[in-house]
């Protein structure tokens, strides 16, 4: 094992060395990995016989992107068995093919350097070899294979083919409105995939689009007195950069529901990484290239932020995929609609709609809240209303009839002849506020 650092140089040395190992490797045996699982600080090397191979498929990584997978089944000479999952690029370079039809009537025997033992789903225990992992197959030179090889029955057990499911971006995930999405629990629901259609109508306010992310482990790095710090327990590093993190707003006219683009999907989207925009932007100031895709419809799969939504009323989700991208769509819709809408009502019937104009929604009067602020004594009511807008006796009415009904804009609202008729003066505000959104 050779730890590097920064200040290790590497030379090449041309010179042939007497005794200089051909191969090199430290055996572990396969009923003793268990105690390295999810230690990244040595890799592991493992000799066995190959008793199966898989096709080289597409898989889905936890970051919701895609990478070649292709798992060969070790077994060991006491028959202990372990699954050996190669992945990237050295998925590839396995020659499945050979080891199959080899294995037919052969025994192949291998040693595999450079894994890391990890565990599936919080139990299952196999090893991952990444582009750290090489492996010597059959090679008569190596002692330990040949010795391997001695031990073992002179008739072979034919290598099996195993399948591996595609499972690239054609697959289908579960389909959720936003009001079923709604109801997604942050534990249960853990890294389950959906697919959903919504439009962006805004950012979550008072949020920053972007945050400083450990440069080690991608954590969020705060200030303390003494520097910078991760926030990951056991994390060593200071140091940071800016990264997406980008609290969009969508809807689907079932409801509203905070979805949110880390690094990866925030380039995507926008083809500028997080700290290009920063040397422009404020972290609390939205940068037009993050504005200008509200109104956007989308397709996107999408797993639910666990720890986040604990603290919220309703879940927040991460963007993983955008498998489709629609037409910009006026988001006035969704806005003036929202809480008014129908649970039952789901985007695809909606879509059928969509070529028709769009309808100036009507609420009720609120007539409980109007009886109740009318029956308080007068005075409170006039006090309230003179320390933000002190003025005539005329004004004043006006401006508490307003306030009946609980419009936190009344002080910015225009002026109507009916404005006693509340159905009537909002429909006018409505249209109003719509007209302006076309021009
Ligand atoms: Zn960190």
């Amino acid at each position: 094992m050779v730890k590097l650092n920064k200040r290790t140089i590497v030379l090449e040395d041309k010179d042939q060395i007497q005794g200089f190992p051909k191969y090199t490797f430290s055996l572990t045996p396969l009923d003793k990995l268990d105690q390295y699982k999810n230690k990244t600080d040595r890799f592991i090397d493992v000799i066995a016989k190959i008793s199966g191979v898989s096709n080289v498929a597409k898989v889905p990584t936890t970051s919701g992107d895609q990478q070649m997978r292709r798992v060969v089944l070790l077994e060991d000479l006491k028959g202990n068995m372990i699954e050996l999952s190669l992945s990237g690029k050295r998925a590839l370079e396995f020659d499945g093919d050979q080891v199959l039809d080899v294995g037919q009537q052969h025994h192949v025997i291998a040693i595999f350097v450079g894994t890391l033992v990890k565990l599936y789903k919080g139990e299952y225990t196999f090893l991952s070899g990444t582009s750290a992992c090489r492996w010597y197959i059959n090679e008569n030179d190596i002692a330990e294979i040949k010795a391997f090889q001695k031990s073992l029955p002179s008739e072979p057990v034919p290598i099996k083919k195993t399948y591996l499911q595609n499972d690239d971006a054609t697959h289908k995930f579960e389909e959720k409105s936003l009001e079923q999405l709604k109801h997604v629990d942050p534990f249960l629901d853990m890294g389950q995939r959906y697919q959903c259609t919504a439009t962006i109508i805004g950012i979550t306010e008072n949020q920053t689009w972007c945050y400083k992310a450990c440069k080690i482990c991608n954590s969020a790095i705060i200030q303390k007195e003494n520097g910078y710090k991760c926030t990951k327990e056991g994390c060593p590093s200071t140091q940071f950069e800016w990264k997406y993190k980008i609290p969009f707003i969508a809807s689907d006219h079932t409801y509203n529901l905070e979805f949110m683009f880390f690094e990866k999907k925030g380039m995507e989207l926008i083809g500028k990484s997080a700290s290009t925009l920063r040397k422009q932007y404020e972290p609390k100031e939205i940068p037009p290239d993050i504005t200008s895709w509200i109104g956007y419809k989308f397709t996107f799969v999408v797993r639910v932020l666990s720890k986040k939504s604990v603290k919220t009323i309703d879940p927040s989700f991460e963007v993983l995929m955008i498998k489709e991208k629609y037409q910009k769509e006026p988001i006035i819709s969704f806005i003036s609609s929202s809480g008014v809408v129908p649970a039952e009502s789901s985007s695809s019937t909606m879509a059928e709609y969509k070529e028709l104009p769009l309808l100036v929604p009507i609420t009720s009067k609120d007539i409980e809240k109007k009886e109740r602020s009318t029956s308080q004594p007068e005075h409170t009511e006039e006090t309230q209303d003179m320390d933000i807008e002190p003025s005539g006796i005329w004004e004043e009415s006006q401006i508490s009839n307003k306030r009946s009904f609980g419009d936190p804009n009344y002080d910015k609202q225009e002026t109507t002849d009916d404005k006693d008729d509340l159905p009537q003066f909002k429909k006018i505000r409505s249209t109003h506020s719509q007209g302006k959104s076309k021009k």
